[in-house]
């Protein structure tokens, strides 16, 4: 079971071996949109914004979502696709891998599990 607080404590060690695991996986794809929400940030807030996240809370491990994570498209149970945010690397690469495991949760904006009476 992963710990969130290692996780996001652990980040500059984890972010190394990410960056190498991202490199073979997801390499000039992850790095065109990472540059792209840097810059749809820094200069205006008016371009290129549908990738607006629709929820605030990670649905990793339920800390607030950092903006400056590029956030992963994934679609719910329904079939709609929605724009996941993370708080962290680790927990993007997670919901990369998954992005159907934790649409649901992030419409519902709630960590993964704490909707499991549905
Ligand atoms: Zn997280």
């Amino acid at each position: 079971m992963l710990s969130p607080d290692l996780t996001c404590v652990a980040r500059s060690p984890r972010q190394g071996a990410l960056a190498v695991a991202l490199r073979c996986a997801v390499a000039g794809a992850l790095a065109a949109t990472a540059h792209g929400a840097l810059y749809a940030e820094q200069s205006a807030s008016l371009a290129n914004v549908d990738i607006k996240a629709v929820n605030t809370v990670c649905p990793v491990d339920g800390r607030p979502v950092d903006s400056s994570i590029p956030p992963i498209t994934g679609r719910t149970r329904d079939g709609k696709r929605v724009v996941i945010g993370v708080c962290d690397e680790s927990c993007a690469a997670l919901v990369r891998a998954h992005p159907g495991w934790y649409a649901d949760d992030a419409v519902a904006n709630l960590r993964h599990g704490a909707a499991a009476g549905r």
